[in-house]
C-alpha cells in the first residue's frame, strides 16, 4: 500500500473565520486549496531518470515513475529509493506493446509488488494507447494518456488522463507556458519527461536536466501550485468528484448528512477540504477541526458527513 499522505498546506495568512452560517452548504474546495497542480511523471524507466535521480530528489517534489518491467534498469535499486522518499511507482506494463488483453499489464503490476513491494494503483499506458482504456478500468484507479489538456475538477477522463509532452530539448521557458495556464485556468497539469539528455539510452524526446530543474523551481517558486505525484493529485481530484456527487438527506435534528462513494483501486487515508456556509461538521461522531487557512478536512475513507445545526 502506499501510505497516506498529509496535503500540503495552501498559501494564505490563516486568521480566516469559521463560516457561521445555516448549516450545510459544504463545498469542495479543489487541489487542496492551492490555485491549481502540477504532476511530473518519467516513462520507460529510462536510465538517464536513474543517473540523475539525486538532481530530481532534491528537487523536493514528490513525482511518479511508470516502469517499463522488462527492461534491466527497472530493478535498479533507486525505485526503491524513490518510494521511500515518497515518489509514487506507476505500471507502464511488462513490454510495451501497442495492445494488450491485460496479462502484460499484470506483469509489471507483479513485478513491482514483487520487487519494491507495494501495489501500483496508476499506469501509464504505452504510446497512450486507446485499448489500455479498458484495461485500466478495471485494475487502476487512473490511467495515463499522452494528449494534452488541462485536467478541471469537473471534466477529464480518468482512465485517459491527459498530460503534456516537452519537444526534444525543451528550455525551462517552453514548460513555463503549460505551467502559467496551470495556475491561469486553476487546473492539474501532467507533465510527462521520457529521460535527459547525454543518457546512455535512446529516451524519446530528452530535455536537458537543467532546464527541467529550472522548470520545477519556477513551478514550485510561484508558491501557489500543489506539485505532487498523479496518486496524490489524482486521488483528491477523484475524492472531490465523489463528493460532488454525493447525495444529501434531511436528519431528524435539522442535520444533514452527505454520502458518497469511492472508485474502486481509491486509496486509502485521503481527505477532501471543505468549506460549509455554516454548522457543525461530524463524521462518526467526530467532530471536525476548521483550520484558519479556511477548510475542514474530510475522510473520505468514512464515506458520509453529517452537519448539525
Ligand atoms: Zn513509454
Amino acid at each position: 500500500m502506499f501510505p497516506p499522505v498529509e496535503l500540503p498546506l495552501p498559501p494564505g495568512a490563516g486568521g480566516v473565520a469559521r463560516p457561521s452560517g445555516e448549516a450545510g452548504g459544504v463545498t469542495p474546495i479543489a487541489w487542496a486549496g492551492f490555485v491549481g497542480a502540477v504532476s511530473y511523471t518519467f516513462d520507460d524507466a529510462n536510465s538517464s531518470q536513474i543517473q540523475n535521480y539525486a538532481a530530481l530528489q532534491a528537487l523536493g517534489v514528490r513525482m511518479t515513475f511508470y516502469l517499463q518491467t522488462n527492461k534491466s534498469e527497472a530493478s535498479s535499486s533507486t525505485w526503491a529509493d524513490a518510494l521511500a522518499d515518497g515518489h509514487e511507482l506507476g505500471n507502464h506494463t511488462k513490454s510495451h506493446a501497442m495492445t494488450d488483453d491485460g496479462s502484460d499489464t499484470d506483469a509489471a503490476t507483479q513485478f513491482i509488488e514483487t520487487t519494491f513491494g507495494v501495489t501500483p494503483l496508476t499506469m501509464a499506458a504505452p504510446y497512450g494507447a486507446d485499448g489500455y482504456k479498458a484495461v485500466a478500468s478495471t485494475r487502476f484507479l487512473i490511467n495515463r494518456g499522452v494528449n494534452n489538456s488541462l485536467i478541471k475538477p469537473d471534466n477529464s477522463d480518468p482512465f485517459s488522463l491527459p498530460c503534456y509532452i516537452p519537444p526534444e530539448g525543451a528550455t525551462a521557458d517552453t514548460f513555463k507556458g503549460q505551467i502559467d495556464t496551470a495556475r491561469s485556468g486553476g487546473g492539474w497539469r501532467v507533465v510527462l519527461v521520457h529521460g535527459f539528455t547525454g543518457g546512455s539510452d535512446s529516451a524519446y524526446q530528452p530535455v536537458a536536466l537543467e532546464e527541467f530543474v529550472a522548470s520545477v523551481e519556477y513551478a514550485k517558486s510561484l508558491g501557489d501550485l500543489w506539485i505532487d505525484s498523479v496518486l496524490n493529485v489524482g486521488a483528491y481530484w477523484l475524492g472531490h468528484k465523489a463528493f460532488a456527487s454525493a447525495t444529501t438527506e434531511a436528519e431528524p435534528d435539522g442535520g444533514t448528512k452527505y454520502t458518497w462513494t469511492l472508485p474502486d483501486h481509491f486509496p486509502s487515508g485521503r481527505v477532501l477540504r471543505v468549506t460549509a456556509s455554516g454548522g457543525t461538521l461530524t463524521q462518526g461522531g467526530r467532530e471536525l477541526t476548521w483550520n484558519e487557512l479556511g477548510f475542514y478536512e474530510v475522510s473520505l475513507d468514512d464515506r458520509s458527513l453529517t452537519v448539525v445545526p
